[in-house]
């Protein structure tokens, strides 16, 4: 594989970022690789599991003599480190994002940058729940989508290197427009996220006995919502604040489709639950046949 990037600095380097610098590493993508951390304890992994040849607690460090930075932190953080980074960055360099949420990517991110970079938010499809530079792998976004949502008058060469460089960590690559990827995110990530999160919060909130009678039958399908509801804390906050009107939305169509199935089942409606437990079952061969299960 051929180099595509000089210097590429990472704002933030947990699983996502991590799992891109070990595929950067692995396959030769670029020359140098920085990192950037807030605690010491996480510079000191990376150093440790080489995952970068320079590490820094200073964003605007990290960036100086980048080609492409990548802000790979929760989304919270994005609005600061557009103030840190700005006066720092190389003209014409690329400016990426890995953020669950774009609208709130491009107005935290937006307003601070230099008009001589380029700024093309992005989001891997691909995750697990853990987190940190420990817990990232170079075959993360392996057949997964990545998401790129290029702003109107995004340079199209700037935009074409960093498709090439997406595609070579194995991802395929789509653009579209920042509302609609929220949109779209909010019902297929955040919504089953805030479902999971209910679910798993409601059982703790049992008495003790039939607690741990959920752990021993949890693979009747409890299991999957735990494992779900056992992503990072910090991260999802961010992603319901950022993608708040998307997932407000989202949630009012689930609620009143969750009372019509309520109220199937109060009058004893079976064939309307068959007719949509049929449709579902069809969904999950889509998918499977989509190569995303
Ligand atoms: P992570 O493993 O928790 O890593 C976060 C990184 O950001 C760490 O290096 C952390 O450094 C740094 N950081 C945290 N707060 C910061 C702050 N306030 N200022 C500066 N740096 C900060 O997170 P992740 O799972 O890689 O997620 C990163 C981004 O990817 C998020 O925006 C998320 O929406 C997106 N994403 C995640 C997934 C997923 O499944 N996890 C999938 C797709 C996209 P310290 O360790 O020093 O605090």
């Amino acid at each position: 594989m051929s180099i595509l990037f000089d210097r590429v600095a990472f704002i933030g380097i947990g699983l996502i970022g991590s799992s891109m610098a070990r595929r950067i590493r692995r396959d030769g993508l670029a020359r140098e690789i920085v990192a950037c951390a807030r605690r010491q304890e996480t510079l000191d992994k990376v150093v440790a599991l080489k995952l970068a040849d320079r590490v820094t607690a200073d964003p605007a460090d990290a960036v100086k003599g980048a080609d492409l930075v990548v802000v790979a932190t929760p989304l919270s953080a994005y609005a600061e480190i557009g103030k840190r980074i700005a006066p720092a960055l190389e003209p014409g360099a690329i400016v990426t994002d890995v953020g669950s949420v774009k609208g709130a990517a491009i107005r935290d991110l937006l307003p601070a940058l230099p008009s001589n970079v380029h700024l093309i938010p992005g989001h891997p499809v691909a995750g697990t729940e853990h987190s940190g530079p420990e817990a990232g792998f170079a075959e993360l976004f392996e057949g997964r989508w990545t998401i790129l949502t290029p702003l109107p008058d995004t340079d199209r060469t700037a935009l074409d290197k960093l498709t090439k460089l997406w595609q070579a960590a194995g991802s395929k690559v789509v653009t579209m427009d920042p509302e609609h990827h929220d949109k779209v995110l909010a019902i297929v990530s955040h919504l089953p996220h805030l479902i999971a999160y209910t679910i798993v919060g409601t059982a703790t909130d049992l008495e003790q006995t039939l607690q741990s009678e959920v752990i021993n039958f949890s693979a009747s399908g409890f299991r999957d919502f735990t494992r779900i509801a056992a992503s990072d804390p910090v991260m999802w906050r961010d992603v319901f604040l950022a993608n708040r009107e998307a997932v407000l939305e989202m949630l009012q169509r689930f609620n009143e489709d969750l009372t019509a199935l309520q109220r199937a089942i109060r009058w004893g409606e079976g064939d309307k639950l068959q007719e949509l437990f049929t449709r579902t079952r069809a969904i999950r061969r889509a998918i499977i046949e989509a190569n995303q299960a």
